[in-house]
């Protein structure tokens, strides 16, 4: 069976540190990797219409900065299709039969959704198709037969739901959709990272982020103002490291080559760890650790996206060619559906010639 990979984001917003190390990264040591026949990644501003129908500006603005950081973090157009989910309309056909295989109080438990309504504070006023996205989102990854989703934690709940809907249109209908697996980031640190507000995830609709196009006077000052250990007020307290972001940072960026060149009075992370906690090292000495990792990480992207931003009408010809290319790949899959569902009625000779027997006289 073909290797693919299927996984995206919301335009809602410029891709921030917690998409880096949640997904984004991943895939580009994936697509490096060349274990994989097929690559897919989507720009998902139809899931982002399901809850901002009012503002199709937002989403449309924030397209091109999804695709700006992509390539800026070494998505390559040439081994990766970068494409827009509304240019598939294939998905939403797909989306449609499997609303079918999901009750609603299954997708009520979804506890990904719940958190999600909760904080766009919809309570009765859920809108359909944001409710519904979950179902969309196993179309997405279905139609490209998707063996493998890079993602953050928060989608484990999701994944799950598509396989559940793979495993009931497979019974029903016979043996017709890939069962895809979640990759989540091997380092606990990467599977949500929290805001700088020391929030439980960084989030573009929470506003704690640190932007992959961030100027590094906003990395620093990002750094600066982020949450540490409120009771380590004077440097030689003791301090405590549970939800103290620039230390979970660090755990989630920093290597052991980094910290030998940036701080080589300590052997490791834990060692400087051990000395936080005793007391002694103060918060300042920590955040400037992490803006250099950071840095290292931030500064060729910044590099390598002011060259596409450059050239804003090839990005626009990546992302149309990208769609031709995942528009064709999902219209097999269909046929497929349509087929094992009987809905295939013009490419059916069997079906034509059975009716007319019937009534043949
Ligand atoms: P929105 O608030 O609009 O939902 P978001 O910041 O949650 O935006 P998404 O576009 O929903 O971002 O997520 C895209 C991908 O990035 C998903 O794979 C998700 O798991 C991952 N991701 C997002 N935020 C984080 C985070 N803080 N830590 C780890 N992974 C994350
Ligand atoms: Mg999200």
């Amino acid at each position: 069976m073909e290797k693919i990979i299927l996984t995206g984001d919301r335009p809602t917003g410029k891709l921030h540190l917690g998409h880096y190390v949640g997904s984004l990264k991943r895939r580009v040591e994936l697509q490096n990797s060349g274990l994989y026949d097929k690559i897919f990644v989507m720009i998902a501003d139809a899931q982002a219409l399901t809850d901002n129908a009012d503002n199709p500006e937002k989403v449309r603005q924030n397209v091109i900065e999804v695709a700006l950081d992509y390539l800026s973090a070494g998505l390559d157009p040439e081994k990766t299709t970068i494409f827009i989910q509304s240019q598939v309309p294939e998905l939403a056909e797909l989306a449609f039969y499997y609303m079918n295989l999901v009750t609603v109080s299954r997708v009520q438990r979804n506890p990904t959704v719940k958190t999600e309504i909760k904080m766009r504070n919809f309570e009765q006023s859920i809108p359909v198709g944001f409710f519904c996205y979950p179902v969309s989102q196993a179309s997405d990854i279905t139609a490209f037969n998707a063996t493998t989703v890079p993602v953050g934690e928060d989608q484990a709940p999701m994944i799950e739901l598509t396989r559940e809907i793979v495993d009931r249109f497979n019974m029903i209908y016979g043996e017709t959709l890939v069962k895809p697996e979640i990759l989540l980031p091997d380092n606990a640190a990467c599977l949500r990272l929290p805001g700088i507000d020391g929030k439980a995830k960084m989030s573009k609709s929470l506003g704690n982020c640190i932007y992959l196009s961030d100027t590094p006077k906003q990395v620093k000052k990002g750094v600066n103002s982020m949450y540490t250990d409120p009771l380590h007020l004077n440097i030689e307290d003791p301090g405590h490291l549970e939800g103290n972001c620039p230390f979970i940072y660090l755990d989630a960026f920093c290597t052991p080559e980094q910290v030998k060149r940036y701080a080589p009075q300590y052997e490791s992370l834990d060692e400087m760890k051990a000395h936080y906690v005793r007391g002694g090292l103060g918060d300042g000495t920590v955040k400037k650790l992490l803006t250099q990792v950071l840095e290292e990480t931030l500064a060729p992207m910044r590099e390598r996206r002011a060259i596409y931003e450059q050239d804003i009408p090839g990005v626009y010809e990546i992302l149309r060619k990208g769609s031709e290319t995942a528009r064709a790949a999902a219209a097999q899959t269909l046929d497929r559906v349509r087929k094992a569902m009987k809905i295939n009625y013009f490419d059916d000779p069997a079906l034509i010639k059975e009716q007319a027997a019937r009534y043949k006289k």
